[in-house]
C-alpha cells in the first residue's frame, strides 16, 4: 500500500485533479487516455485485484456504479454510450493493482476489446 499509486492520488500525495471524491471514493483522468472521455473512478480503500474483493464491498462497488453514471452524464457520453471496464490480473490487462473502473466514451467503442 505503502507505494500504490492510487492510494497516493486518493490520499492527495500526488499533485491530480479530481473531477469528483467523496468520503468513498475519487475519480480522475487517465494519464493516457484511450477514448475522448476517460476516467479512473478508485476507491480510497486499497482493494489490490476484484478478486480481493470481500462481502462488506457490495455497497461500495453499486456505490461506484452510481457515480460512473452520474459523471457519464456530466461528461456528456451518456446519451451516446458508454462503457465501464475494470480489468483483472495481468492477462486481464490490469497495470496497477489497487482496484479501478475505467469510464470511457466519446467515440464508437469497438466490441471485443483487443
Ligand atoms: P489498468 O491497466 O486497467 O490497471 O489501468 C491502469 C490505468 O491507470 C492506465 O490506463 C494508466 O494509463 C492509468 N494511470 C497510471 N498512472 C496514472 C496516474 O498517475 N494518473 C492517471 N492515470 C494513471
Amino acid at each position: 500500500m505503502g507505494d500504490c499509486i492510487f492510494c497516493k492520488i486518493a490520499n492527495g500525495e500526488m499533485d491530480t485533479d479530481l473531477v469528483y471524491e467523496d468520503e468513498k471514493v475519487v475519480a480522475f483522468k487517465d494519464i493516457n487516455p484511450q477514448a475522448p472521455v476517460h476516467l479512473l473512478i478508485v476507491p480510497r480503500k486499497h482493494i489490490p485485484t476484484l478478486l480481493d474483493l470481500e462481502k462488506s464491498d457490495e455497497e461500495l462497488i453499486g456505490h461506484i456504479y452510481k457515480i460512473a453514471s452520474k459523471l457519464a452524464r456530466e461528461e456528456g457520453i451518456a446519451d451516446r454510450g458508454f462503457r465501464v471496464v475494470s480489468n483483472c490480473n495481468e492477462e486481464g490487462g490490469q497495470t496497477v493493482f489497487h482496484i479501478h473502473f475505467h469510464l470511457l466514451g466519446g467515440r464508437n467503442l469497438q466490441w471485443p476489446p483487443g
